[in-house]
């Protein structure tokens, strides 16, 4: 049998090791030949003992005048800073997994789908800041865009047997994150050590203070109205703690379908490497004994309103939206501002969108550096208070 190949962006993360272990455990369908990550040269040295990639990339160009090559093999090809994305992806490939944090996976989904390669996302903000450009983009090259974000992945997987007009809304869960239970003056006590001690998932910094302030949830609103053309009143979120619900559709003759599964990201990350197959996997169903569901209380979590509204103004607006809330998180991993600034920077930056959409992925850029600096002086002027 043929293997498949591929390239894992972001390969030292919480997604990428996932996708890495799978490839481990089914050498046999997959092979890894191209992976990047930013800085982590241990890390990446210490996959490349298991795997033999033909090309390896750290995004960081600072990196290459104190990089130590001898913890390397010497027949793997080793590039520095983001130029290198694109060479990589000059590999012969069959799939690429994205599992990069942040706006900086945008560029590598984008260069991907304009060669007409298969892409499985992991890296949400591609969708959110220019996923229409994105699937546009898609449509004409005949790249394939596959969720991995399990939410997503999930109801991909029940959507594809349905018309949108037979879809009467999706729901997307939410674990609620450490905070569920808080009042809003709880919520405003909260600090770093505790907004990163997530319930149920194991994710990376950014992604698990996006899950405590539910931005998380807001991003993937964002992302299912881009992935799946709906607009946002189709969409729900509702809390269920346990995570093993993932999404759920309401169809237009009264049934609900739902997809389950244990929580654990190689579920998502195995369907999309073997998309459009169903492969026997060594994760076994879940236990869904004791399932619990709440509605969110929007008052206390302003988050999915400000998607709501972003999405209602456009893609600007989704794209004010993820930069404001990049740099919020930055900030607030930085112990500058207050858990509860992050929604305040992120409404304040959010109002300054314009309707409309990018017309480029050079505007996206443009509007993400525009509000890049704006959600900055809001947090310079709360330093001040
Ligand atoms: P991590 O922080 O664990 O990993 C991020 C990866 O991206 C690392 O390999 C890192 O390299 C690399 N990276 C960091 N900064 C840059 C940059 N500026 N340019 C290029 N590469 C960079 O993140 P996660 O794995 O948790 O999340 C990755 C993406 O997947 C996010 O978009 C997240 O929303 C999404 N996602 C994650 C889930 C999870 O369970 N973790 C679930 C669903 C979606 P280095 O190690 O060298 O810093
Ligand atoms: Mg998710």
């Amino acid at each position: 049998m043929q293997r498949k190949k591929i390239i894992i962006f972001g390969a030292t993360g919480s997604i990428g090791l996932s996708a890495i272990n799978i490839v481990e455990n089914y050498n046999d369908h997959f092979e890894i030949v191209g992976l990047s990550a930013h800085s982590n040269e241990f890390k990446m040295s210490e996959i490349c003992k298991n795997f033999q990639p033909k090309i390896i990339l750290f995004s960081n160009p600072d990196l290459e005048t104190t990089f130590n090559k001898s913890n390397f093999n010497k027949e793997i090809k080793i590039f520095f800073g983001p130029d290198g994305f694109a060479e990589l992806l000059n590999l012969d490939f069959d799939l690429l997994i994205n599992g990069i944090s942040g706006f900086s996976g945008m560029l590598p989904t984008y260069y991907a789908i304009n060669k007409g390669k298969d892409v499985a996302v992991a890296n949400k903000e591609s969708l959110v800041t220019a996923g229409k450009l994105l699937l546009d983009k898609a449509k004409s090259t005949g790249s394939k865009v596959i969720p991995i974000d399990s939410e997503h992945n999930a109801l991909s997987q029940i959507l594809n047997n349905y018309n949108l007009n037979e879809i009467e809304k999706v729901i997307l869960t939410a674990s609620g994150g450490p905070f569920r239970k808080d009042s809003k003056e709880m919520l405003s006590k909260r600090n770093l050590k505790e907004a990163l001690n997530h319930p149920t998932w194991k994710m990376g910094p950014k992604n698990t203070i996006d899950s405590a302030t539910l931005m998380n949830k807001a991003l993937e609103v964002i992302e299912a109205s881009v992935l799946f053309s709906m607009s946002s009143e189709k969409i729900e979120v509702l809390v269920h703690p346990e995570s093993i619900v993932h999404g759920m559709v309401s169809l237009i003759d009264g049934g609900v379908i739902s997809y389950l599964s244990q929580t654990d990201m190689r579920v998502p990350i195995f369907n999309a490497m073997n998309f459009p197959k169903t492969c026997k996997h060594f994760i076994t169903p879940p236990n869904f004994t004791q399932l619990n569901f709440h509605e969110l209380n929007e008052e206390i979590f302003p988050s999915i309103s400000l998607a709501r509204l972003a999405l209602k103004k456009g893609f600007i607006a989704t794209t004010f939206f993820n930069a404001s809330n990049e740099i919020a998180v930055a900030s607030f991993l930085r112990n500058k501002i207050h858990f509860t600034d992050i929604f305040f920077i992120v409404e304040k930056v959010l109002f300054s969108a314009n309707a409309g959409d990018p017309k480029s992925i050079e505007e996206v850029f443009e509007y993400d550096r525009f509000a890049r600096n704006l959600a900055e002086s809001e947090i310079d002027k709360l330093g001040k208070k």
